[in-house]
């Protein structure tokens, strides 16, 4: 395949200007999708599974999307360099599937999304620290009650700690160009679900699935509670670490069971 050649100034701003398409289009098609289906379209449906009866802040999506747009811009970038580096053979990105054997598309996936979670839960914690809180994570914090348009609400500061992970991952680590599809695309809908404010899983995974990776309920207890619940996508590290909150499997419980009108009182 002939590529053009990226290093040039005209390619780097290609770049940036398709990953920024792509990023937003991927952002409001997920996050508009999820906010139709249960916010516009079905909300009789998911209202015993709302966690907050409380409505959103006058004006936060719109807030959401402005942040989410300025992190959208810092992904374009930390893409469009990746491509750079990729090209000019300073990644681990390979093209053929099996050169590191089939085993390996699963296998590394899953070391990078348990890399990127244990960055992601001790940078969390750190930017809990009051100080760099105020500088950095007030941003995503001022959805105390998070709407599916959350989840790429950052600092610009906190967005680019977010970025310059994997890439800083593809240049020791191999790993395969669909692998980093697959990953993207977890990322996404995983941080939309967690950020819905309404509780999907089913019931029956609370003692399997949903006590190992998080979901609505355990992400909002962290904008309520902001000391407990510092995961991305599982609950490993916030279990070991003994940050796990104590409401979660009562307000999980709660949330899912087979009752008509059920309200989460003074949530
Ligand atoms: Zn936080
Ligand atoms: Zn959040």
């Amino acid at each position: 395949m002939n590529l053009p050649d990226f290093t040039s100034f005209y390619w780097l701003i290609m770049l940036m200007i398709i990953f920024f398409v792509v990023i937003t289009g991927r952002y409001f098609l997920i996050a508009g999708l999820f906010y139709f289906i249960f916010y516009v379209w079905f909300p009789e449906k998911w209202k015993q599974r709302k966690i907050s009866q409380k409505e959103y802040k006058k004006g936060q999506l719109k807030k959401e999307i402005k942040w989410s747009m300025i992190s959208a811009v810092i992904f374009s970038i930390t893409g469009a360099l990746t491509v750079i580096l990729w090209q000019k053979g300073h990644t681990k990105i390979y093209i053929e599937p099996d050169a590191y054997g089939w085993w390996y598309l699963p296998a590394s996936l899953i070391i990078f999304m348990f890399l990127q979670e244990t960055y992601y839960y001790w940078i969390h914690r750190w930017m809990h620290i009051p100080s760099v809180f105020k500088l950095i994570h007030k941003v995503h914090h001022d959805s105390m009650i998070a709407s599916p348009f959350t989840a790429f609400s950052f600092h610009p500061l906190e967005a680019t700690l977010q970025a310059i992970f994997l890439p800083a991952l593809f240049l020791i680590l191999p790993v395969h160009y669909y692998v980093i599809i697959v990953l993207l695309i977890i990322m996404s809908f995983s941080s939309v679900i967690n950020h819905l404010g309404i509780e999907v899983y089913p019931q029956k995974s609370q003692k399997n699935f949903a006590k190992w990776v998080i979901g609505a309920s355990h992400h909002s207890l962290h904008h309520k509670q902001f000391k407990y619940n510092y995961g991305l996508y599982f609950t490993f590290w916030d279990i070991i670490n003994k940050t796990e909150s104590p409401g979660f499997n009562p307000l999980f419980k709660k949330l899912t069971q087979n009752k008509d009108k059920i309200t989460v009182e003074n949530f």
